[in-house]
């Protein structure tokens, strides 16, 4: 499973095309010639939808478009917020924040900023990096035609610089989904994508303790870390995980 895992991850859309279109060619040409099984044929083509399947889900394969998904502090983790802003969780959680020295970043969804722009200065005035994450992140987002995703993109990155003055500079693909639409969106756009290293699951059913247990075992030194501000359960899940990371690593730093 490891071993194959490197092999994507070192395995681009561009040279895994080139690859199979190879593997489809002699097989099509060989089946000419000789009485050769279409289970080869179609086992390469499962394999081949296998392995792009796994590069649009998992952002961290760098498999469409390289997304920075660690630091290189090791002594840092960076903790990331996605989907606020939320008119009462974000506040909550930017108070927990300051009382731990943490800056974090906020991928924000430009209809939530709509509706409670003066968090967005607030965000900004305690230190941390606000970055877009859509307009609407709508459910079908990942197969909206390039130019709405520009839209999208757009809008939120211009009601952002209204209000603080800068212009977003990273970028969290919703759902953490890429394909090569997103490529061409963060291409065009200029942005940065920003992955992460370890997903806290706060959405989840998972319980605090096992989420705990596994920011213990699995965060290293340089992680860029997944939550969400939009929701209760990261507040309370926050007060147990902060002192935790708070004993090993600074949290003080965004600087991707
Ligand atoms: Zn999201």
């Amino acid at each position: 499973m490891e071993i194959q895992k490197v092999i994507v991850a070192n395995m681009n859309y561009k040279v895994t095309n080139i690859l199979f279109l190879s593997v489809f060619i002699v097989l099509i040409a060989v089946m000419v010639f000789v009485d050769l099984s279409y289970f080869y044929l179609i086992a390469s083509l499962i394999l081949y939808l296998g392995i792009i399947t796994w590069g649009v889900v998992d952002i961290r394969l760098n498999f469409f478009l390289p997304s920075i998904q660690k630091l290189e502090n090791k002594k840092q983790v960076l903790l990331t917020f996605d989907d606020g802003p939320h008119p009462v969780y974000t506040p909550l959680i930017l108070d927990l924040l300051d009382e731990f020295n943490a800056k974090a970043i906020f991928f924000v969804i430009g209809e939530q900023v709509g509706k409670s722009p003066l968090l967005i200065e607030e965000i900004q005035s305690r230190g941390h990096i606000i970055g877009c994450h859509t307009w609407s992140h709508h459910y079908l987002f990942d197969i909206f035609s390039v130019n709405k995703m520009i839209e999208e993109v757009t809008k939120t990155n211009q009601l952002l610089e209204q209000l603080t003055g800068e212009k977003p500079e990273y970028f969290r693909p919703p759902f953490g989904i890429t394909n090569p639409r997103i490529a061409k969106l963060v291409k065009k756009t200029g942005m940065k994508s920003v992955a992460w290293s370890f997903r806290s699951f706060d959405g989840s059913k998972r319980k605090n303790d096992t989420i705990l247990n596994a920011i213990k075992k699995n965060v290293n030194g340089g992680e860029i870390l997944l939550f969400h501000d939009n929701r209760l359960r990261t507040v309370e899940l926050l007060k147990l995980a902060l002192p935790i990371l708070y004993e090993s690593y600074s949290l003080d730093s965004n600087d991707l």
